[in-house]
C-alpha cells in the first residue's frame, strides 16, 4: 500500500460534509433562537413558570438548571457515540445527520426553557451550547482521518520488509494454514504427498485451513473443486479472500451496512451471507473489489463515485496479474490501481501478505499464532504474510518460487520441504513410515 501523493479529494469532501452538517445545525439553531426570541416577547405574560406569575422565579431557575444539566450531560455521551461511528468507518448520511441533530438540539432546550419561564436570555445560553458542541465535535472527529488511521495501522502491522527471523520448531505446531495452488495441487494435478498429509490432519483432528487469495469462489465452490481432485477437504477447512474479506468487514461494520462490490458471484454471496446490503451505485459505506471478469467502465465509475462519496475502499487481494495459458492477465491489483488513480485513495488490502487475512484464519483455527504454521509456495505472499502474523513459515518447493529466488530473497522461511509428503515425515514420522509400508505410493 502506498501513500497517495495527491491529497485525497474525498478526505476533504468528508471533512467538509461533516462540518457542513454541524454548521447547518448551528444555523438552524440561530434561526430558531431569533424566532423564539420574538415569539417569547409576545407570549411573556403567558409563561407557565414566569417569575411574575409564580413569585420570585425560584421554580423557573430550578427548571432551567435541570434542563441545562441534561443538555450538558448528554454532550460527552453523544460525542462518544459519534467517535464510535466514525471509527467504525460509518460514513455519510448516518454520521452527518447525527452530527446535525447533535448541534441543533440545544435549540429545543432553549425553546422549552424560554417558553415555560419567559426567560429569553436562556435562548442565547443554549445557542452558545450549540456552538460548543460544533467546536468539540469538529476537533474530535474527522471521519476519513479515522479510516486512514486504521489503514495506516494495518499497513504498519504489515511492513514491506520482513521482520527478523524467529525460527519456530515443528514440534510446537498444532495447526496449519495451507496455501492451495502450488502446495496442494498444481493446475489440475494433485501434488505428491498431499492426500497423505490431508488424511493425517483429518485423522489426527488437527485444525487446518486452506487459504487462497482468490476471491471469485465461495467455500462451497472450493469444496466441490477439491472433491473433483479427490481431496477429502470439507468447505469449513477452506477460506478464500472473499470469505475472509466478508468476515473482516463484519467484525468492523454495523449490520446491514451498504457494500458496493466489484467481483464475481462468490464475493457477492459471501458479503450478503454475513448481512451486508449490496448496492450497485452510491451511496455506499464500503466499496469491496475482488476479481471481476466482467468489469466495465460503468462499474468502475460507480465505485469511483462511491469512494469519492466517502465509502471505505477495500481490496480482497493485491495480486496485479495472474498466470494463464495466454500469458499473464490483469488481476485484482490492476483494478485497485485504476480506482486508486481515479480517487487518490489507497485501498485496505485483506488478502496475503496482509495480516488481516491471517487474523481471520487464526480466529477460525482457534489457536494462538505460535502454534500454527503457514505452508505456501510464494515468498512475498504466503511466507511474508505468515511472518507478519507471527506464524512458523514453511516453503514448499516446486511451486512458483525458484531455487535462485529462494537463495537470494530477504524473505526466508523457517523450513523448506519438497512437498507435503516430506512435511508429513517431519510432523508425524511414524505415520509416514506406516503409510509408506502399507500403501503403494501414488
Ligand atoms: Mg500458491
Amino acid at each position: 500500500m502506498r501513500n497517495g501523493t495527491a491529497r485525497p479529494l474525498n478526505e476533504l469532501a468528508t471533512r467538509r460534509q461533516f462540518l457542513l452538517a454541524g454548521g447547518a445545525g448551528l444555523l438552524l439553531s440561530l434561526v430558531l433562537t431569533v424566532f423564539l426570541f420574538f415569539l417569547a416577547r409576545r407570549l411573556s405574560g403567558a409563561a407557565f413558570l414566569s417569575p411574575t406569575t409564580r413569585g420570585g422565579g425560584g421554580w423557573a431557575m430550578f427548571f432551567l438548571l435541570a434542563i441545562g444539566f441534561i443538555a450538558v450531560a448528554e454532550l460527552p455521551l453523544v460525542l462518544y457515540g459519534l467517535v464510535r461511528m466514525a471509527r467504525r468507518g460509518l460514513p455519510g448520511l448516518a454520521l452527518n445527520s447525527t452530527h446535525f441533530v447533535f448541534v441543533a438540539f440545544p435549540a429545543i432546550y432553549g425553546a422549552l426553557g424560554t417558553l415555560l419561564t419567559g426567560q429569553r436570555w436562556w435562548l442565547w445560553v443554549m445557542l452558545f451550547l450549540s456552538g460548543v458542541r460544533l467546536f468539540t465535535s469538529a476537533i474530535l472527529i474527522y471521519p476519513r482521518e479515522m479510516a486512514e488511521r486504521e489503514a495506516a495501522l494495518v499497513a504498519k502491522r504489515a511492513p514491506p520488509a520482513p521482520p527478523p527471523a524467529r525460527t519456530r520448531l515443528i514440534e510446537e505446531i498444532r495447526g496449519f494454514i495451507l496455501d492451495m495452488d502450488g502446495v496442494l495441487y498444481r493446475g489440475n494435478t494433485v501434488r505428491e504427498g498431499t492426500l497423505d498429509f490431508i488424511h493425517h490432519l483429518n485423522a489426527a483432528g488437527l485444525p487446518y485451513l486452506c487459504l487462497t487469495n482468490n476471491a471469485s469462489r465461495t467455500s462451497a465452490m472450493y469444496e466441490e473443486k477439491l472433491g473433483r481432485l479427490g481431496l477429502p477437504i470439507k468447505g469449513e477447512h477452506v477460506m478464500g479472500a472473499a470469505q475472509a474479506t466478508a468476515e473482516w468487514l463484519r467484525a468492523r461494520a454495523v449490520a446491514g451496512a451498504r457494500v458496493l462490490p466489484l467481483g464475481e458471484a462468490g464475493l457477492r454471496e459471501e458479503l450478503s451471507k454475513v448481512g451486508f446490503t449490496l448496492v450497485e451505485q452510491p451511496p455506499a459505506d464500503y466499496v469491496v473489489v475482488g476479481i471481476d471478469f466482467e468489469l466495465t467502465y460503468e462499474r468502475l465509475k460507480q465505485a469511483t463515485l462511491a469512494i469519492r462519496g466517502n465509502a471505505q475502499f477495500v481490496g480482497t487481494n493485491p495480486d496485479r496479474t495472474f498466470p494463464s495459458e495466454e500469458g499473464l492477465l490483469p488481476g485484482n491489483g490492476a483494478a485497485l490501481a485504476y480506482l486508486e488513480a481515479a480517487t487518490g485513495v489507497a485501498p485496505i488490502i485483506i488478502g496475503k501478505p496482509s495480516v488481516a487475512i491471517m487474523e481471520v484464519a487464526l480466529a477460525h483455527l482457534g489457536l494462538p499464532a505460535e502454534q500454527v504454521a503457514m505452508v505456501g509456495d510464494r515468498l512475498d505472499t504466503d511466507i511474508l504474510g505468515g511472518q507478519h502474523a507471527g506464524l512458523m513459515t514453511i516453503l514448499v518447493r516446486g511451486g512458483v518460487t525458484s531455487e535462485a529466488e529462494l537463495a537470494t530473497s530477504p524473505i526466508q522461511p523457517d523450513l523448506v520441504v519438497d512437498d507435503l509428503g516430506a512435511l508429513l515425515a517431519r510432523v508425524a514420522p511414524e505415520r509416514q513410515a506406516n503409510l509408506a509400508n502399507s500403501t503403494p505410493s501414488k
